[in-house]
């Protein structure tokens, strides 16, 4: 099986010609497990192969000329961080338009007489020999005699459309806002490269900085000095922290737990804190609060 050296111009042909294959593995048909495995070896070296080859890449700008698409790709900290999957609208392939059938004109729009046959719907040839006149249909208005001149709303009056498909690419890891990343047109099975430039939708806590997450709180004095722990949110979800880590200053660095980079490491989740006093605060609770220190202080002598 992997002495085949197949030239695939796109991921749906890989996954055609596995099929094709698998089906005739079927035990129904004769074939073996032993083959079938060989055979579902060769299909993920295959697609390993052609990732490889047609890499998704971050970089530093769109080409001036050439056959590709630019967008914008919006983007949460979270698929940034953690980086997976992410659906996208691509081009496929060119299909004649439905709605006029690839005439590119209105069915149902105005019309003018077709100036090629007069509008009688036929022309004369003459058959120089015998000097008799025979009739075709006009093939400039294929007979009707009349010509729609209105263009099609949907194709715009091309006769063909683009397909939008939706994908599904590998979010490159380590990407930060306005990063520019290129896909390749055999990735997508699209007949454009593509180039998409990240922006990241602002998250209400959460944002990126340097290959670090930073998590933005506010934390009441009170649960400092009450609590044994405190909530934050990580990429993992919520987690308790002792809160005595909130005694020496901001930021708390949590090593590791920040966004998945390219070398494979971690970044570092950052706690960006801010005390919480409230603004007002009652003259009874500011004497009991005062008691609180006097007792304070005497243990401390
Ligand atoms: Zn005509
Ligand atoms: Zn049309």
């Amino acid at each position: 099986m992997s002495q085949i050296n197949l030239n695939f111009s796109s991921f749906e042909e890989i996954k055609q010609y596995f099929r094709e294959q698998a089906k005739k593995l079927h035990p129904d048909k004769g074939g073996n497990r032993k083959e079938f495995l060989i055979l579902l070896n060769w299909y993920q070296e295959v697609l390993e192969n052609f990732k490889e080859k047609h890499k998704i890449e971050v970089v530093n700008k769109c080409p001036l000329i050439g056959n590709y698409l630019f967008s914008v790709l919006e983007l949460t900290v979270e698929e940034i961080a953690l980086g997976g999957k992410k659906k996208i609208k691509v081009f496929g392939e060119e299909i004649i338009c439905p709605s006029c059938n690839g005439t590119g004109k209105r069915k149902d729009g105005l019309t003018k007489t077709c100036g090629f046959c007069k509008g009688s719907g036929s022309i004369e040839i003459r058959d120089e020999r015998r000097n008799i006149p025979t009739y075709l249909n006009c093939p400039y208005c294929k007979g009707q005699g009349f010509l729609f001149t209105e263009n099609c709303d949907n194709c715009k009056g091309k006769g063909k459309l683009r397909i939008q498909k939706e994908v599904y690419i590998d979010i490159p890891l380590g990407l930060k806002e306005g990063d520019i990343i290129f896909i390749p047109k055999e990735r997508i099975d699209s007949p454009y490269d593509l180039y998409l430039e990240i922006s990241v939708v602002p998250h209400p806590y959460f944002s990126l900085e340097n290959n670090n997450l930073i998590y933005k709180c506010k934390i009441p004095f009170w649960e400092i000095i009450l609590k044994e722990e405190i909530t934050i949110y990580t990429l993992e979800g919520k987690e308790s922290i002792p809160s005595k880590l909130f005694t020496n200053g901001s930021p708390i660095v949590i090593k590791g737990r920040g966004p998945f980079l390219k070398d494979g490491k971690r970044g570092d989740l950052l706690i960006d804190f801010q005390i919480y006093i409230p603004e007002k605060i009652p003259f009874e609770a500011k004497k009991l609060i005062l008691e609180a220190v006097k007792i304070v202080k005497s243990q401390e002598d």
